[in-house]
């Protein structure tokens, strides 16, 4: 039976202290938090790292989230992975998105499951992305697998902006996988929050062309303050990112989610050419 009644015997027995403490602890620890949390400190230069083409291979996916450095999952639609890696990412701190097949000038045969085709009508389109995005559940945006021929054509990328802005919240991410994109018009014209890749990491998969890649990132990043690659689940990719990603922070670079890199780079008055600040600024 609790017989202490009165202030001041609470006081007496210093439980209103240890609670004041208690209380400024909580408070400190959550301004710790935040301050932790925060994108990156004025000195920091920031970057966010894409891992393309998961969903196939367990190994290799679980290696990916792993990783050291809140880098972003890109998992292709109806894989036999899709769904169980896509909740494992966010419970590991991963942010996902759905890394959407489609169609190229060479190697079709390599698109998979769920591709979009020039050949879509609207409707057949728009299903088509609706499925995509319910088998990668957690996807925060959108990249594209391959997809030169489609990227390319107004009309197709057009139809496909509209679909991407019937499901708000989500954002495209130009691989740029052709010169020739028209991804960044037709995420403007739709009201779709944009991003475009600045690096491939490993076009070539040997070491040193992908250090040297990495390399590049950094140098992006410093000059810029922030950069955006996109690799691939190689063992040779993966071995530098093991070994690269805990090396960063000593060089003022942090790495970031996708999500976070696209509200940094939306308010650097820096970035104001940046076409995420453009889009987002003029978004309804
Ligand atoms: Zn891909």
């Amino acid at each position: 039976m609790n017989s202490s009644t009165g202030a001041e015997s609470v006081l007496a027995d210093g439980r209103v202290l240890r609670h004041l403490v208690a209380a400024v602890f909580r408070v400190w620890a959550m301004i710790a938090m935040a301050c932790a949390c925060n994108v990156a400190s004025a000195s920091d230069a920031i970057v966010a790292i894409v891992i393309d083409d998961l969903g196939n291979r367990p190994e290799l996916d679980n290696r990916i989230v792993a990783l050291p450095a809140p880098v972003t999952v890109a998992i292709l639609p109806f894989t036999p992975g899709a769904r169980q890696l896509s909740l494992h990412a966010r419970q590991q701190g991963k942010e996902v998105l759905l890394h959407l097949p489609m169609e190229a000038h060479h190697d079709n045969h390599l698109l998979g499951a769920g591709a979009l085709h020039r050949s879509m009508d609207d409707q057949l389109l728009g299903s088509h992305v609706a499925e995509a995005i319910a088998s990668v559940p957690n996807a925060i945006g959108i990249n594209n697998h391959m997809g030169s021929a489609f990227s390319e054509d107004p009309s197709a990328m057009r139809s496909l902006m509209q679909a991407i802005h019937r499901h708000r919240s989500l954002f495209y991410l130009d691989s740029r996988t052709t010169g020739g994109s028209v991804a960044r018009q037709a995420a403007a014209a739709a009201h779709v929050p944009y991003l475009e890749r600045d690096v491939f990491l490993d076009d070539v998969d040997e070491p040193a062309a992908i250090a040297a890649e990495f390399d590049h990132l950094v140098r992006i990043a410093r000059q810029r303050g922030y950069a955006l690659a996109i690799g691939h689940p190689y063992p040779t990719t993966l071995a530098l990112l093991e070994r690269r990603l805990p090396t960063l922070a000593e060089q003022g670079i942090k790495v970031v989610g996708i999500f976070s890199y696209m509200n940094y780079v939306a308010v650097q008055p820096s970035g104001a050419a940046n076409p995420a600040t453009t889009l987002l600024d003029t978004a309804p």
